[in-house]
Formats: structure tokens, sequence, C-alpha cells
């Protein structure tokens, strides 16, 4: 009983005495951003007008994607490798339309992504060279139907971020690749049943839609019309009238071992976070070398 006390009092997620959720990210000027996913297409409709939205701010945004969507046809006359062709196509020409710098497929079996050591160090080695400030991904633990691949790739993120990435001692070899540790602050979950960060998209509509009607593979020949009125009906819905895409926004506390400005104060939440990691990092580290 004790031991969990201890981890819940530690715990570095950002619980309720945090800054609320509502202030917007980027109020002190544009930020890096990395969207994971699991399949082409899945960031568009998630989050797309978000995106759009970053990238006018002068956000640099960059997406990964676990699979390339390679077994989501009826069609019998494609092979999995000429689908996912097509599916990196149609991602990268979406990413065009956003504004996304750089798109990176990790080239995973679609339908068969497993939240393992494997993938979530890819991630980590991922988070270490572009350094990300926030990070959207799938919630890997929302309640009910969801695809795997979702649930897959929401969890190793999640993983990834606390508290691999931040510890050079989790997969030591990136730092024979000139890779240093890194923190993600700020952690957004799309698909989530509790969201409490919205983003009002409006003037980002026709972008979103454009960037959706890329992926004409995956649209059954749906137009633009048909798709304003689907995704403006299922936004205003669920927001009283207005167009925002919503998430649960997660906020990391910032570790102790971090490199603190001159003359910064340590804050006392900082200081139960490091002692709390220590505990979390050592656990992990007999995990690893256990396992
Ligand atoms: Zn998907």
């Amino acid at each position: 009983m004790a031991r969990f006390d201890r981890v819940f009092r530690f715990w570095p997620w950002r619980r309720s005495s945090a800054p609320a959720p509502s202030e917007e990210l980027g109020q002190d000027g544009p930020l890096t951003a990395m969207v994971i996913v699991a399949h082409p297409d899945d960031a568009e409709f998630l989050c797309g007008g978000t995106v759009a939205k970053w990238c006018g701010r002068g956000w640099t945004v960059y997406y990964v994607l676990a699979t390339s969507g390679d077994k989501g046809t009826h069609d019998s006359s494609f092979s999995s490798q000429e689908l996912a062709a097509i599916r990196e196509q149609e991602q990268r020409e979406a990413c065009r339309v956003l504004g996304v710098k750089e798109v990176v497929f990790l080239g995973h079996p679609d339908g068969f992504l497993e939240a393992d050591v494997e993938l979530r160090g890819e991630i980590v080695r991922l988070l270490r060279q572009y350094r990300p400030d926030v990070v959207l991904t799938w919630d890997g633990f929302r309640p009910g139907f969801n695809h795997a691949d979702h649930r897959a790739i929401g969890i190793a993120v999640r993983d990834a971020i606390y508290p691999a990435v931040r510890d050079h001692l989790y997969y030591p070899e990136h730092a024979e690749e000139g890779l240093e540790a890194h923190q993600v602050n700020e952690l957004l979950l799309a698909g989530s049943d509790e969201p409490d960060y919205h983003v009002d998209v409006a003037a980002h509509m026709e972008t979103k839609l454009e960037a959706i009607l890329c992926h004409s593979s995956q649209l059954g020949g749906r137009s633009r019309e048909e798709l304003r009125r689907l995704w403006e009906e299922r936004m205003r819905s669920s927001r009283n009238g207005r167009l925002t895409e919503s998430f649960k926004r997660v906020t990391i506390r910032r570790s102790m071992r971090q490199v603190q400005p001159p003359g910064a104060p340590a804050e006392v939440g900082q200081q139960q976070a490091e002692q709390g990691a220590k505990g979390q990092g050592s656990e992990g580290k007999e995990r690893q070398a256990g396992g």
C-alpha cells in the first residue's frame, strides 16, 4: 500500500493543480509538434484543422505513421505493397496541404501493430531526433471499441514519453548516434472519451477537408460537400455548435535532472516529480535488466 501511495503522490502527469487545459498551447510563440498515428488519414480526421492552425502560426509539425495502411481495401486487385505506396503518396500530399514539414513512415504491417519494446524504441529515437514540445497521438486507453493499431500506438507513445525518452540509459545506443535525451512536456490524446482541450478550427475547415480529400483511395468517392456536412455535423454536435477538434491534454512535469535556467526557483512539485522519477526510473531499469 505504501508503495502505491508513493507512486501516485509523485506521478509526473499533471493533475488539477496544473494550468487549465483550456490555456492554449503556443501562446509564447511557435512550438514544435509531432503527430504520431497508426494509419494514413488518421491525422487528417483527428487533427487536420489543428495542424493547419499550428502551421499557419509558424509551428514546425512532423508526422510519424506507424503503418502505411496496406490492408484497408476490398479491391482484390491490390497487393499490400501497391496499396502502401498509394497511401504514402496520399499522406505526403495531405501533409503538403497542411504545411507539415516532414512525414516519417515506420512501415509496420497494418493491423498488427504491437506496443512492444521495438516500437517504443523507434518512437524514442524520433523524439530525440526531432525534439518536439508537443506530441499528439491516439488515446490508447480509451474504453470501448477501438482499432487495435490505434490502441497500440497510443500506448507505445505514452510509454516512450514517460520515462524512456528523457532518461539516457533507455536505448543507450541512441547516444552513439549523437542523439541526446529529451523531455516532452505536452501530450494531446485524440479520440479520448474525456476531452478537455478544444481547438477552434472553424477558420481551418476548408484546409482540413482539402487534406482529407487527398486520401481518395479511402473515401469511397465521397465529395467535398458530403464530407463537409458529415464533419460539421459531428463536430458541432459535440461542442455546442462550435467547430472544434478535441483532445485530452496531459502536461508532464519537468524533471529536476533537466538543466534549469540560472536563478530559476525549483517548485515543490518539481522536487516531488524528481523524487518520484528516481523511483520510477530505477524500477524501469530493473525491469529492462531482468527482461
Ligand atoms: Zn486508423
